[in-house]
């Protein structure tokens, strides 16, 4: 007998217990309804892992679409996480919220094409810009939600890595574009004859740390920033502006050009992942939301302070968002499913204020010199 022959999560639970010889009886308790996911979201099912929801705010966002306090839940088992955005977003708050401004790139999917050589390449790369309508029409076919924006290219001997660039609505939309991508591609290739060699192939970039999507953006690009009056720097975060922008160069600039890494930031990741798992989000695109750069200033003694994400990947429908737990996580900041692309908006401006908020914290946190004692405190209780 093999598991996915097994029909029921009970029994291929029960399968499990028997083979490892040990009672899953956490791993058994779930809310009504999850049980849908073992046909959309998770093959084999044995049951689920449960997490511990924390919420940080009341946080102040200032958002195109936004506007008002939120609160922001946050699935994490690292202590000391949601105290310290809870603070970041109590100083933030307290200095008049965060501004937020998102751009939507759109989800990429690349095809690599194989050509006789570097001319056919170069034909081909011509041949996408003058038929972009005849593409665009293939791909909107594929989705009544999808629309292609964009096509960039890039030439390597007899490859050609085609970006293909989908508005995808209210969806993070890897799937629709993987779906779209291949019915262009299938088009492309009865029509110029080059040989589509894999419909993934790296140049999209996806779920993988990538300068070009640094450069380029991906999904949703975000801004956020703060002045934090210097009193409120002082009363909450028990630090100055000076310290924390010394902080912020030495660490998120010069620390982070000196080690090679791409996140010029100083934990963008555990907001976002926090973020990503409470609201459905495929958690693996953490690793595109850990780019970025945060930068800080001196202005007129208070503290400037402010987030870039180039690579936001989120939706408000499908993947994980239609869980129950997660989709209730999601009506906390008062979203739910679709809204022609407006609800992603919003969820962008919620995570990127979120973000600025983490930052703020430990950046402060470190310019005290309290990062190691509130850990101690909080993740250390027995
Ligand atoms: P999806 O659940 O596959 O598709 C979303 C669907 O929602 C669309 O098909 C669309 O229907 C429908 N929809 C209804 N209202 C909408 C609205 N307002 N905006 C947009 N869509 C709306 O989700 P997805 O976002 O495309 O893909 C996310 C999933 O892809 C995640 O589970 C993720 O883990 C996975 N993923 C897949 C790949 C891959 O290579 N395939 C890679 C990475 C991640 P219509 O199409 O009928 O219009």
């Amino acid at each position: 007998m093999k598991i996915r022959d097994i029909k029921t999560i009970e029994e291929r639970r029960k399968f499990i217990e028997k083979k490892v010889k040990r009672s899953l009886s956490a791993i058994k308790v779930y809310p009504q309804g999850l049980e849908a996911a073992q046909f959309k979201n998770c093959e084999n099912m044995i049951g689920a892992v449960q997490l511990p929801l924390g919420i940080a705010g009341p946080l102040m966002v200032k958002g195109q679409l936004v506007k008002g306090e939120y609160y922001i839940p946050l699935a994490t088992t690292e202590g000391a996480l949601v105290a310290s955005v809870s603070r970041g977003c109590k100083a933030a708050s307290l200095s008049g919220g965060v501004k937020v401004i998102t751009r939507n790139i759109g989800m990429t999917r690349s095809p690599v094409f194989k050509t006789s050589g570097i001319e056919k390449s170069i034909v081909l790369e011509s041949w996408l810009k003058n038929n972009f309508s005849r593409l665009q029409k293939i791909a909107q076919n594929t989705s009544a939600h999808l629309q292609l924006l964009k096509i960039d290219a890039s030439i390597a001997g007899r490859n050609i890595y085609v970006r293909f660039y989908f508005d995808t609505e209210d969806a993070m939309g890897m799937n629709m574009a993987t779906i779209a991508t291949q019915e262009v591609s299938q088009f492309i290739e009865k029509e110029t004859g080059a040989e589509c060699i894999s419909i993934a192939s790296n140049f999209d970039v996806d779920k993988k740390p990538a300068s070009l999507n640094f450069i380029l953006g991906r999904g949703r690009k975000v801004w956020a920033e703060a002045l934090i009056e210097r009193k409120i720097v002082a009363e909450v975060l028990k630090t100055t502006p000076e310290k924390i922008h010394e902080v912020a160069i030495n660490k998120c600039l010069i620390g982070s050009a000196m080690s090679g890494s791409l996140g010029f930031n100083a934990h963008f990741a555990n907001i976002i992942s926090a973020i990503f798992i409470a609201c459905g989000q495929d958690a693996a695109h953490v690793v595109e939301g850990s780019l970025g750069i945060t930068t800080t200033d001196i202005v007129d003694s208070n503290l400037y302070i402010s987030i870039y994400l180039p690579d936001l990947a989120v939706g408000t429908v499908g993947g994980g968002t239609n869980l129950p737990s997660q989709k209730e996580a999601l009506s906390i900041l008062g979203i739910s499913g679709g809204d022609g692309g407006e609800n992603a908006r919003r969820f962008a401006e919620i995570v990127g204020a979120s973000v600025l908020a983490g930052e703020l914290s430990l950046l402060a946190a470190l310019a005290e010199g309290s990062l190691a004692s509130a850990h101690q405190k909080l993740a250390r209780n027995k």
